[in-house]
């Protein structure tokens, strides 16, 4: 069960009761010209009893005027500015004021009023036990009171001050009394603030049986009284009600219109705001955690602008739930740390008010309230653990995303890097002789051509009588002599030198010839590899038989052949001088003895 607030039957309440109470207006209008004492008096109380903020203006005009006021003027100004004052929440003056003057002897009537102003002065300033004897001694006025409205504002009074003392039981006696006199009184304002109260103070005391009970009569009672604002508390009671029992659906449809009319008719009211905080629950647990939100946020706005703990509390719970649905666990923590402030703050509170209420003796109760706090203690500690925790798991989520992430990454870069590695292998190498192949070969010697600053030989070479080796040993034997021989020249080879398969069993060797270095010595690197191949040992191949290759060099010189493919052609002509020579040796080329260059 939902408790209802505490001050807010004091202050929700404080137009009516003074309404009571009375300012002794009778419907007066506006001062008139001249400007009288007794006209300002009498705009003073209208307002007070509609408009309170308005009626500062013609109490400040009345204060300039005081030295010409009669006896009863001065009472009745005294009266109105103590109840302005209370309306500013200037309570220390206030307080001061009345307690200046009530004492003075006056009409039980008067008195009640004043002691009304301690009652809720006291009480705003956390004089708990003040307040509580300005209520007992207003009691004690009731016999000597002579109009029943007089009665219900005092009993009112009580009643509100002892709600919020949480003293519910006394508060209930009150109810009674205000109700029985409406009955015996035949008053329909008593009936059905009696009722109202009645209802009320059920549903907090857990009765909602009771309260339900009289809910009928109590609407009945408040609209013969033309009373639109305490029927309005009451179907909100019942509002409240259904939400606080798991009838949300119900509750919903029950509050909303009812939300409607407090704006029409009392937006300022603490009841609206209690309403929209168990809309709020109500959307939450419908599921609708954008309405709940929306309701939640409006009712808590509303609570931390006004002045009512107990539904600031409320409000900061209901919206630390609400983000902790949303997920929103750090706004949902820092709703429990405020909740949790107002809690102790709620607890620190009553702890004030049962020592005043002991020492005037009442019954006190705070056990609730401490195990109220202690629990929100542990649950403050849990949300906050819970964060920690996600906090944990997100930083090892991130981690073992950015892990994974970085293998992809890493496992995708050494694949394209060993494929673009092997698609350049591909593209450059001869497959079977591993070797440059023609195509690769051409680019770097035609690089070499153009970028050595030194003479560069091409040293061609093709095998002797290839054809036969196939033919007579197959195909196969004729590729290991191919990979053999690549293995044999390359090891002859110096660094620099480049060797590339032109084609079939044809070879070609780019020197680059080093400073110093002479013609003579690619002649010498020719010669090497001739006896190298020479030298090659058939056995491995299984078969036995003798391997040769016919060599042609030629340098880059001026003026012909000066271009790689120059060279090459004076190079290949020269292979061919050696193959018709006998083969099995190395030619340079003359540029005397080729007729093309002859002619
Ligand atoms: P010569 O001394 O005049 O150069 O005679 P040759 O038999 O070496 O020359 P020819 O041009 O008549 O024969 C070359 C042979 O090389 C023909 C071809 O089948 C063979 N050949 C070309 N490429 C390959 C290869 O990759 N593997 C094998 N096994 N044989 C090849
Ligand atoms: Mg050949
Ligand atoms: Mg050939």
């Amino acid at each position: 069960m939902k408790a209802l607030r505490g001050k807010v039957l004091l202050l929700g309440r404080a137009i009516p009761v003074l309404a009571l109470l009375g300012f002794g207006h009778c419907g007066a209008a506006p001062a008139e010209d001249p400007v009288t004492v007794d006209a300002l008096l009498a705009e003073s109380a209208k307002y007070l009893t509609s408009e309170p903020t308005k009626a500062q203006q013609p109490l400040e005009r009345l204060r300039t005027l005081q030295p010409s006021f009669n006896a009863v003027q001065n009472d009745k100004y005294q009266r109105y500015l103590a109840s302005s004052l209370g309306y500013q929440g200037r309570h220390e003056e206030r307080v001061a004021l009345v307690e200046s003057i009530v004492q003075k002897p006056q009409s039980p009537a008067n008195r009640a009023r004043l002691l009304y102003e301690l009652i809720d002065g006291n009480a705003a300033l956390g004089r708990f036990e003040s307040a509580l004897q300005a209520m007992n001694e207003s009691i004690l006025l009731l016999p000597d009171l002579q109009h029943t409205t007089e009665k219900i504002a005092v009993l009112q009074g009580a009643l509100a001050l002892l709600h919020s003392f949480r003293a519910y039981d006394e508060a209930l006696e009150f109810a009674d009394r205000i109700h029985d006199l409406g009955i015996t009184q035949n008053n329909a304002y008593a009936k059905c603030v009696g009722l109202t109260d009645k209802v009320e103070l059920n549903f907090i005391r857990g009765n909602s049986t009771a309260a339900l009970a009289l809910v009928p009569d109590a609407i009945r009672d408040c609209d013969a009284d033309k009373n639109l604002f305490f029927s309005l508390i009451v179907r909100t009671n019942v509002a409240i009600h259904l939400i606080d029992s798991g009838q949300y659906a119900r509750g919903l449809e029950a509050s909303l219109p009812l939300m409607q009319q407090f704006t029409v008719m009392a937006d300022s009211s603490d009841f609206l705001t209690g309403l929209q905080e168990a809309v709020a629950r109500a959307y939450l647990k419908l599921g609708n955690t954008q309405r709940a939100h929306h309701y939640g946020l409006l009712a808590y706005q509303r609570a931390q602008a006004g002045k009512v703990l107990q539904l600031q509390q409320e409000t900061s719970e209901t919206m630390a739930t609400i983000q902790r649905a949303q997920n929103q666990l750090a706004s949902a923590i820092n709703y429990y740390d405020i909740n949790l402030t107002l809690k102790k703050k709620a607890l620190n509170e009553q702890q004030q008010k049962n020592l005043a209420y002991q020492r005037v003796r009442f019954e006190t109760r705070d056990k609730a309230n401490q195990m109220a706090l202690l629990e929100q203690q542990s649950k403050t500690l849990s949300i906050e653990k819970e964060l920690q925790q996600r906090r944990y798991q997100n930083l090892v989520l991130l981690l073992t995303l950015g892990a994974v992430v970085l293998t992809i990454l890493g496992a995708w870069l050494i694949k394209t890097l060993r494929q673009k590695n092997l698609f350049r292998i591909t593209a450059e190498v001869d497959g079977l002789t591993q070797v440059s192949n023609r195509t690769h070969f051409t680019a770097c010697a035609k690089n070499c051509f153009a970028q050595a600053k030194t003479p560069v030989s091409l040293v061609l070479f093709d095998m002797d009588w290839f054809k036969r080796i196939n033919d007579t040993y197959g195909h196969a034997t004729g590729d290991w002599v191919l990979k053999t021989v690549c293995h044999t020249v390359k090891a002859q080879l110096r660094k620099g030198d480049l060797i590339g398969r032109l084609g079939g069993e044809e070879f070609a060797i780019c020197a680059v010839q080093s400073v110093g270095q002479t013609e003579d010595d690619v002649r010498a690197l020719a010669e090497a590899c001739r006896a190298a191949i020479a030298a090659i040992d058939s056995g491995p191949s299984g078969f036995d038989f003798a391997l040769t290759a016919s060599f042609g060099i030629a340098t880059r010189n001026s003026p012909t052949p000066h271009t790689y493919e120059e060279t090459l052609v004076a190079a290949d002509k020269t292979l061919y001088r050696s193959k018709n020579a006998g083969r099995n040796r190395v030619s340079v080329y003359q540029p005397a003895q080729d007729p093309q260059t002859q002619e």
